[in-house]
């Protein structure tokens, strides 16, 4: 199939909202499905009682620039959301999208397939003949932000730090890249990351709620020896010049924002910093937005790392994820409003 490369009126910043199935448990225990999708609307009833304790529901009523319903498959997800974005990739663009909601909306499974599958168009472009004469590379990295501190998934959860560089770049010291050729290599770096991620005592559901995992495909361009002796400043020595990349980010559950009065120290850390950073991913896509020039990255540690991907040529995706049962109401109203305001 071929790709166009002409096209570069993709939107700068698309907000996608995906509901999944009711399962298994919300169908055994006779959940409503509160959510109604009519092409790019949607409406939530909310169930509600009135001070008499008679039922009524409560409509809410949203648009955004696509819905997709329970019926969607993860390829259609892929093309609605990622595949616009592959050209321009090596049109000097950072791209980065992302899936927000509570958890158990759907977010991992909704972006474990998409980075594959933009690997797989990314390197059918390396092999058109103006861009392999052009060295240009493929590169990979896995990492998780788990209460505000970095670890590297294809390292054995390595601890990493951020810094700087003297171009306002960030540099994640010590992040191990990988560079890509084929997809099949590409799918075993995924699934190696996503064995990687944090689980405790508790499940590996419940663990992993709490961290943002973030998997980035840069397009590099491979430099000649020569260049390669000069240019010897952080990440940019070995694998060469980043021409574009893009991100992909499952965000800690929504919900896990609001645990910062659990009784438990630790969980009321990881709340206030899950918290600080979602409010400040909303901040910086309402900034790029607005083509304001002062962006608030420094908000927290994950719109730091993406700072580069806030700058200059970028596009945002935002896949927010939500769950049809009445029991999700709340949080599935939070999450809209959530999406509603990023555009
Ligand atoms: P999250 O990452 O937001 O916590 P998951 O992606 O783990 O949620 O999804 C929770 C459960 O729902 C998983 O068992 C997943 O397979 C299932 N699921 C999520 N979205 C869909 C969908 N669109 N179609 C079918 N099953 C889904
Ligand atoms: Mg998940």
């Amino acid at each position: 199939k071929e790709i166009s490369t002409r096209e570069n009126n993709v939107a700068k910043i698309k907000v996608v909202v995906r509901k999944r199935p009711l399962n298994k448990k919300e169908i055994s225990r006779k959940e409503d499905d509160v959510v109604t999708v009519n092409e790019n609307a949607l409406t939530v009833h909310e169930p509600k009682l009135k001070v008499d304790l008679t039922a009524y529901v409560e409509k809410h009523e949203f648009c955004f620039d696509a819905v997709l319903d329970e019926y969607v498959t993860n390829d259609e997800v892929y093309r609605v959301t990622v595949e616009p974005i592959i050209p321009i990739i090596f049109q000097r663009t950072k791209a980065t999208c992302f899936a927000y909601g509570q958890t158990g909306s759907g977010k991992t499974f909704t972006m474990q397939p998409l980075p594959l599958r933009a690997a797989q168009d990314l390197i059918r472009f390396l092999h058109q003949p103006v861009y392999r004469s052009q060295r240009f590379k493929l590169w990979l990295s896995f990492f998780e932000i788990y209460g505000g501190k970095l670890f590297d998934l294809l390292s054995d959860r390595k601890k990493l730090c951020m810094r700087e560089d003297g171009r306002q770049q960030v540099c994640i010291v010590g992040l191990q890249e990988f560079e890509v050729s084929d997809v099949q290599i590409v799918k075993e770096y995924i699934e190696r990351g996503n064995a990687a991620r944090s689980t405790g005592t508790t499940g590996a559901n419940e663990e992993s709620s709490r961290s943002h995992a973030i998997l980035q495909l840069a397009i590099k361009k491979h430099p000649e020896i020569k260049e390669s002796k000069r240019n010897n400043d952080g990440n940019e020595s070995k694998s060469g010049k980043v021409v574009g990349k893009i991100s992909f980010i499952d965000l800690a559950g929504s919900e896990r924002g609001a645990d910062t009065t659990d009784n438990d120290r630790q969980t009321r850390i990881e709340g206030a910093e899950i918290n600080k950073s979602l409010l400040a991913l909303k901040e910086c896509i309402r900034a790029l937005d607005n083509d304001q020039i002062h962006i608030p990255f420094r908000g927290s540690k994950l719109t730091e790392v993406l700072r580069d991907s806030f700058v200059g040529n970028s596009r945002t995706v935002m896949i927010s994820c939500i769950s049809p049962n009445a029991g999700s109401c709340e949080h599935t109203l939070n999450t809209l409003r959530y999406a509603d305001r990023v555009k």
